[in-house]
């Protein structure tokens, strides 16, 4: 049994749609994160879980049971806020305790749970400390501490580290990770913080304007992107992406606006992508940044002018224009780097390239792409 089903949920605020059809279950011990822009619904989903909003439509479960019927001291969720909402008047001690004691809890087994979630966060020290005389990670780690103590079934945690600096943040991304890994409690994690999301999660969320994008491990969402937005929001710099006319002439199957694009010279040996590009007008074509190499290379050839080069240390990000398409690529440190102006060739190896239709949807499955990558010669790309 998951630990919380959502079947086709919407939630209307008025005219405003936060939520679209939204489908995801939430599994025994998974660290789930959501994903997205300000305003595209992460925090009504955590409202939703926590029993604080209802859905207008669809259905959501809860430990197996129609959520509808539960209230939100029924759930037995451990929330966790960005703005930590400790009482500022007691200890750390009484701030853990306060959720134990508000449930009678009798007092020798307060004292022992504080006790044993003090050690796991290491606030032993700080137990007779007022809030006030905390930094922003150890308070945060009270905040955590007292949404543990009660032993919840879940754990909601809205953007709970944004309020710190990176280099805390760093930290208590590992210590929240390690925390999990010690409890196991299911934990759903909202943030807009790719990196968040990628280094923390099992698997991740991906919301726009009220609808799911996808649902998938880290690795599938960089590697298999479902649409072109979470191709680009993953990802630094973000993915290239070009549109393209699709012309079916010769074995060209994909052009540039200005020009000769991505041909295809063996179609016979690619018939499904080959079908997929040439019924339509024109489509989508991404590549990521790190991956584009200068010179010739095997892969999609393509020569852009240089408009800028930022330099960051262990690479350098060129930024270039592509006809008038934007787009950037990734020098390595060591390696030289085109000076601004300069007209430079450059290679997108086959691996590099997704293909996604008029409506930013990803056209292949990924392994199917595998069999683009096994033409080498067969595809070429040049701009007029
Ligand atoms: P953020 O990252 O800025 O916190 P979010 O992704 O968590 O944003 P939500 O808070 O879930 O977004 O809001 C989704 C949409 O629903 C927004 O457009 C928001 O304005 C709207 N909304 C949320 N709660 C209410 C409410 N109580 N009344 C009216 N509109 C609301």
């Amino acid at each position: 049994m998951d630990v919380v089903n959502f079947h086709d949920v919407t939630r209307q605020f008025g005219a405003q749609s936060a939520l679209r059809g939204i489908s995801f279950d939430v599994l025994h011990g998974e660290f789930l994160v959501i994903v997205g822009p300000s305003g595209c619904g992460k925090s009504t989903i955590l409202r939703i879980i926590a029993g604080l909003e209802q859905p207008t439509s669809g259905t959501v479960q809860f430990s197996g049971r129609d959520a509808s019927s539960l209230s939100p001291g029924d759930r037995n969720v451990g929330m966790v806020f960005q703005n930590y909402a400790l009482y500022p008047h007691l200890t750390v001690a009484d701030n853990l305790a306060f959720g134990l004691s508000a449930i009678r809890t009798p007092k020798p087994q307060i004292r022992a749970r504080v006790k044993e979630v003090a050690e796991l966060l290491e606030l032993g020290d700080m137990l007779g400390k007022r809030p006030g005389q905390l930094s922003g990670g150890q308070k945060q780690r009270v905040a955590l501490g007292r949404a543990l103590v009660r032993q919840p079934v879940i754990f909601l945690m809205d953007e709970p580290l944004s309020n710190l600096d990176a280099v805390l943040r760093e930290k208590m991304r590992m210590d929240l990770r390690r925390l999990h890994e010690q409890t196991g409690v299911a934990t759903v994690y909202v943030t807009h913080d790719q990196v968040e999301a990628m280094t923390m999660a099992d698997r991740i969320l991906v919301m726009q304007h009220g609808e799911l994008h996808q649902i998938g491990t880290p690795d599938e969402v960089y590697r298999e992107p479902a649409t072109l937005f979470v191709a680009r929001f993953f990802g630094s710099p973000p993915m290239n992406a070009v549109r393209v006319c699709v012309r079916r002439s010769e074995g060209v199957i994909a052009s540039h606006r200005h020009g000769e694009v991505a041909a295809i010279s063996r179609p016979e040996a690619h018939r499904e992508l080959w079908d997929t590009l040439a019924g339509l007008p024109t489509c989508w074509l991404g590549f990521r940044p790190e991956f584009i190499t200068v010179g010739r290379g095997e892969g999609v050839q393509f020569t852009v002018r240089v408009t800028d080069v930022e330099t960051l240390g262990p690479r350098s990000h060129v930024h270039a224009l592509w006809g008038d398409d934007p787009l950037v690529f990734v020098v390595e440190h060591g390696r030289p780097i085109p000076e601004r102006g300069a007209s430079v060739l450059l290679t997108a190896p086959f691996s590099s390239l997704h293909w996604f239709d008029e409506k930013q949807r990803r056209m292949r499955p990924r392994h199917k792409m595998g069999q683009v990558q096994e033409m080498p010669e067969a595809v070429s790309m040049t701009n007029r």
